[in-house]
């Protein structure tokens, strides 16, 4: 499919919008209303920290909802203004928190069913509204919704999309992209439907062996056991890798994106030298703002002494994993939870630890003084970091006065 060109025309029709409706007041109102804290505020206005009793939370720099997901939000709910009597689906979460979902659902908004792994669209008729979320849609899908005439509204991020122009270029110059995302994200899986030949790795170490490949040639049939769901169809490792070009799913650790990325230009350098490396080699900065500022400002908070931190962020949210990592990598016992539900009376605590399930574990928080570090991934509203940060309090004996 010319998905450049599919892209155009959809732009162009009447059926599909990616501004507001012109509710932005009162949808601005509901908002703040519903997902902003004063304590939040309070915090900030007091260089982040705040001290009740034996605990100070130290809460990062930067955290929480980013521009994208505010805009995400706010333009599902001027949808449902803008239509009150229209069915409205979402093709996936809106974001990654389960209360914002929650809400949608509660202001009857759907999402498509998901049976045995496929999303199912029958559901979706003729004239319905159709949300694309954040994190954006695949070609596939859009061509679907078009295909039945719904009415669709694309919150996708214009970093998101940012990393989709990147793919085209690739694509029409005939580069392999090589992704650094997870195959199974969401994001990922829209930015693979706009690139041409692709291959997805998830980190340094997967990229090592690519490179390696591409230096010293290998295995291609376990090359492609290793990618089996992570490369375009028909995609053979001796023919695809001689021009690559580097994308990324936003929300992962920019510090590792940057390293794939030298990583692959000096492969070329010493594969076809450095007066060829532009015929084998493209890389554009699309690492998301946000993203790289509450990467930066976690990294900034460990530097200090924490007994332990707290991320807060949907499960499946890639930029929060990414929080996560950086306080483990530093040593510092780091509990990722989704709300302030998953803090238990009697210090009992249900979290992610990084890459495994859910876990219950007891006396979590530590006698005496202690100072927790508070973040939040980029979906998270500031309320759901207010309620977790006053059960830390409560459960510490210390009220939370603002
Ligand atoms: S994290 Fe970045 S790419 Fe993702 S929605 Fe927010 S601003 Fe957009």
């Amino acid at each position: 499919m010319d998905t450049k060109a599919f892209k155009r025309s959809l732009h162009s029709s009447e059926n599909y919008h990616r501004k507001g409706f012109g509710h932005e007041a009162e949808v601005t109102t509901q908002l703040e209303s519903e997902y902003q804290s004063n304590l939040i505020q309070e915090i900030r206005n007091h260089n982040y920290r705040l001290q009740r009793g034996d605990v100070t939370i130290r809460l990062a720099e930067a955290f929480g909802f980013c521009w994208g997901v505010e805009r995400a939000v706010a333009m599902a709910y001027e949808t449902r203004q803008h239509f009150p009597n229209e069915r409205i689906w979402v093709t996936n979460e809106i974001i990654h928190n389960p209360s914002v979902n929650q809400r949608l659902v509660d202001m009857n908004v759907g999402f498509i069913p998901v049976e045995q792994g496929e999303k199912n669209f029958s559901v979706v008729d003729s004239g319905d509204v159709v949300i694309l979320p954040a994190f954006g849609a695949s070609v596939q899908e859009m061509q679907l919704l078009n295909d039945k005439q719904c009415k669709i509204v694309d919150t996708t991020c214009p970093w998101v999309s940012k990393v989709w122009n990147t793919v085209e270029k690739h694509k029409k110059k005939d580069y392999t992209s090589i992704i650094h995302g997870k195959y199974k994200h969401e994001e990922t899986i829209a930015t693979s439907s706009f690139a041409g030949k692709y291959l997805i790795v998830l980190n340094i170490k997967e990229a090592e062996y690519v490179a390696e490949y591409i230096l010293k040639g290998g295995d291609c049939n376990e090359f492609m056991a290793k990618f089996s769901r992570a490369t375009s169809p028909e995609f053979d490792p001796d023919q695809d890798l001689e021009r690559v070009g580097i994308a990324n799913q936003t929300t992962m650790l920019k510090s590792e994106t940057e390293q794939i990325g030298k990583l692959f230009e000096r492969t070329m350098m010493k594969k076809y030298g450095p007066d060829q490396l532009n015929n084998h080699f493209h890389s554009f900065n699309t690492i998301c703002d946000a993203t790289q500022e509450r990467q930066d400002a976690m990294l900034g908070l460990v530097e200090e002494k924490l007994d332990l931190m707290v991320v807060i962020g949907g499960f499946n949210s890639s930029n929060t994993t990414q929080l996560q990592q950086i306080a483990i990598d530093r040593g510092i016992p780091s509990y990722h939870i989704d709300s302030a539900e998953r803090i238990g009376s009697g210090n009992r605590l249900e979290h992610k630890p990084l890459g495994g399930d859910l876990i219950v574990i007891e006396n979590w928080l530590p006698a005496g003084e202690i100072v927790v570090g508070v973040t939040s991934g980029a979906s998270t509203p500031d309320k759901v970091v207010e309620d977790v940060i006053e059960k830390i309090f409560e459960l510490k004996g210390a009220v939370a006065v603002v």
